[in-house]
């Protein structure tokens, strides 16, 4: 089968589009044919090299096709059905996978990171990882929201504890999670001030219902909310960016507020004031993916039309590299698309 792959770290020059030996479902496991797959600046850190990342490497967390072959002892999955991808992968036998908390597992691993991804004609993941697709989605749909989507849902409703009426700051609104995290927080009925760049960025979210987006490269960030809240601060805080805005985030939290933490696009060290944490009696909250009860939660909103993921664009996997260079320049809107180029040539042109 045809796959994008890396045989070792680096920039764009390191991917390839070629042979990659197809698996065999094994006990419990399905394997999908791949109609569509969709990129996560998890992808760039995956490519770059985080530890834990076996070479070489299919990338790919999110996809979407129909099931190919299904394992021994599956059942309920038949092949041809339409399905996605759940890519949190978990043991179901630790402490935490049996309280329900998948994404706590001691085992947890995340397609294309930690097992080969779905930027392949053909994925095989675990059948508690397949889900039916909602029946108005189409394959580029159904790819583009179960990870950012998940990680948005723990967030803002778990993690976050957001409520109608509460008051949500969200750093990077432009971005996957960032934007998702406003749909979220909007479902939920809360407030929504989203920090971007550029006029555009800010058009859309604004257009997505935040109440006010802020220039970070032009406005005091911490200045504005506090006007925009009377001195108070919100209740919330989402911040996925980490050294760049982690400080502002503190500033901008109301007394007892929560900050919430999925990731460090700008860097993992950023400059704290302890002071502020107690001062304030802050919560500080980690959050990565989601568990079981969360996703199903989160695909039923999106299966009623109440979260709506967005394509920004559609690249054939032998062209991965003009996709990886559209998600780092950070201009997209919306989800980065790669479908096996067999698809592409459904399509008038070429694209
Ligand atoms: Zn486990």
């Amino acid at each position: 089968m045809k796959a994008v792959f890396f045989r070792r770290h680096g920039g764009n020059e390191v991917l390839e589009y070629g042979e990659w030996p197809a698996q065999e479902p094994g006990p419990g496991e399905v394997r999908i044919a791949i109609r569509a797959a969709a990129m996560n600046h998890l992808d760039l850190f995956v490519r770059d090299g985080l530890p834990g990342v076996p070479l070489p490497q299919v990338p790919g967390a999110d996809g979407a096709g129909v099931v190919d072959a299904a394992g021994p002892g599956v059942e309920g999955l038949s092949p041809g059905d339409r399905v996605l991808v759940q890519p949190g992968l978990y043991c179901n036998v630790c402490e935490f996978c049996r309280a329900g908390e998948q994404s706590l597992c001691v085992k947890f691993q995340i397609v294309g990171e930690h097992v080969p991804g779905t930027f392949a004609e053909l994925a095989v993941v675990p059948a508690r990882n397949v889900f039916p697709i909602p029946g108005r989605l189409d394959f580029e749909q159904a790819a583009a929201f179960p990870l950012v989507y998940q990680t948005a849902w723990r967030m803002v409703v778990t993690r976050g504890e957001v409520r109608p009426g509460q008051t949500v700051l969200i750093h990077g609104a432009g971005g996957g999670a960032g934007g998702a995290a406003l749909e979220v927080a909007r479902l939920v009925g809360a407030r929504v001030f989203a920090t971007t760049s550029g006029e555009e960025k800010a058009k859309r979210l604004a257009e997505a219902g935040a109440e006010a987006v802020l220039d970070y490269t032009k406005q005091d960030v911490a200045k504005e909310i506090r006007a925009l809240t009377a001195r108070r601060g919100v209740d919330v805080v989402i911040d996925s960016v980490g050294d760049k805005t982690w400080m502002t985030s503190l500033k901008c939290a109301a007394n007892g507020g929560r900050i919430v933490t999925c990731g460090a696009t700008t860097g993992p060290n950023p400059k704290e004031e302890i002071r502020l944490i107690f001062w304030k009696q802050l919560s500080i909250l980690g959050s990565t993916m989601a568990n079981d009860r969360e996703f199903r939660a989160m695909l039923s909103a999106v299966a009623a039309g109440s979260l709506s993921p967005r394509i920004d664009s559609v690249f054939a996997l032998s062209r991965a590299r003009e996709a990886y260079d559209r998600l780092e320049k950070g201009d997209h809107h919306g989800k980065v698309i790669l479908v096996p180029d067999s698809r592409t040539r459904e399509w008038p042109d070429g694209d």
